[in-house]
């Protein structure tokens, strides 16, 4: 087994790099190539957790762009809890997983009622913020304070799997706690804890990937026990999955012709909750929320388009698309928006529309309408 605590690495016989030059391989590496970040060329604490926060499950080519747009409209902590939800919203579009949003506002507002607008600088007070884990804590609290916390994801998951050779367990329990116990390690023996942190985590993105891992170009190859036994495609094992979940909904887009408009809100429940976007129902609760509307103006139903797939994490989706136009009048904002279950709703501008939503069913559903008919 590999082990760092006699400060070398026996395997098969032959004498391997200590632990101590894995951390120095791979920091002289990261030095050498790291990948330009705005949050690590000016790793200010908000702009490191708003940084961290996003390129949680999203690529950073798309977060980078977002990145900027965010903090150069919400610059600080306290313009971020003050946010409204359809601008957060409306920030928040095309990084997915909306909820992460919703908590980084609610942490704002902790630290601004709690702490006087003031950030946390220990590792501790980083998990008190809401949506904050130990991953993002432990990245914040050594990036921006040099905590001696090690940062563990399923990207360190699987680079430590790999050096240490490790073909089974490693997702929870015992294995896990071996590979929280190798980083802690590595940890104690850096003096850049937060470049460490970086450097495993991007070791994990840029070579060793998922599938097919640069071994050739990796720093710290000597040291790989996976490699020098030939198991690299074992390690880690695969994730336990979750049994997908089926769902049948429909989307519900309201438009008021005459005006040229459509109605946008945030869903208040359903498992798109806190999102802003069209109406999103059960599609068996059709029919009782087409009465509820019928009750509050003349509307003129399209015969709903063909049901198109859709996964959100372990939720699989078969989505239909129902238009409802408004005849008239329009009736008053709020009580549309409380028959459709949407919270804060607005008429917007059609041509606006797709800027207007923030999830990417939303997205589909305006391409299928717009593919039926342009405009
Ligand atoms: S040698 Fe290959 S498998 Fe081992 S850590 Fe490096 S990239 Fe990953």
């Amino acid at each position: 087994m590999l082990s760092f605590g006699d400060n070398s690495t026996q395997f098969m016989g032959t004498r391997r790099t200590s632990g101590r030059s894995v951390g120095r391989n791979l920091l002289r590496w990261y030095r050498r190539t790291r990948k330009p970040l705005p949050w690590r060329d000016d790793p200010a604490p908000y702009r490191v957790w708003v940084g961290e926060v996003m390129s949680q499950q999203t690529t950073l080519g798309v977060v980078v762009p977002r990145f900027e747009r965010f903090v150069q409209e919400l610059p600080d902590v306290r313009a971020l809890a003050g946010c409204r939800e359809a601008r957060l919203g409306r920030l928040w579009a095309g990084l997915g997983y909306y909820a992460r949003a919703r908590n980084l506002r609610k942490g704002a507002q902790l630290v601004v009622r709690e702490r006087s607008g003031l950030l946390p600088e220990t590792y501790e007070g980083w998990l008190a913020i809401p949506g904050c884990g130990p991953y993002t804590a432990a990245m914040i609290a050594s990036v921006c304070f040099g905590a001696r916390e090690a940062a563990v994801d399923g990207n360190v998951v699987r680079v430590a799997s790999r050096l240490l050779s490790l073909e089974e367990g490693v997702w929870d329990g015992g294995g896990r706690r071996r590979i929280e116990r190798f980083a802690g390690e590595l940890m104690e023996r850096t003096s850049s804890p937060g470049d460490l942190n970086q450097a495993v985590m991007e070791l994990g993105q840029e070579i060793c990937a998922k599938k097919g891992p640069t071994c050739g170009a990796c720093p710290v190859r000597t040291s790989c026990l996976a490699l020098a036994r030939g198991v690299v495609d074992r390690c880690p094992p695969p994730r336990p999955r979750r049994r997908p979940v089926d769902r049948a909904v429909t989307v519900v887009v309201v438009r008021h012709p005459a005006s040229g408009r459509v109605l946008v809100g945030t869903r208040r429940e359903g498992f798109l909750a806190s999102t802003v976007g069209f109406a999103l129902i059960d599609t068996k609760a059709e029919k009782k929320m087409l009465e509820r509307i019928a009750s509050l103006a003349a509307v003129e139903p399209e015969r709903p388009g063909r049901p198109f797939k859709h996964t959100i994490t372990h939720h699989r989706i078969a989505a239909r698309v129902l238009v409802l136009d408004i005849g008239g009048r329009a009736p008053a904002r709020a009580r549309l928006a409380e028959a459709l279950g949407l919270d804060s709703a607005d008429w917007v501008p059609w041509a606006h529309a797709r800027s207007a939503v923030a999830s990417a069913l939303d997205g589909k559903a305006l391409g299928q309408i717009r593919a039926r008919r342009p405009g």
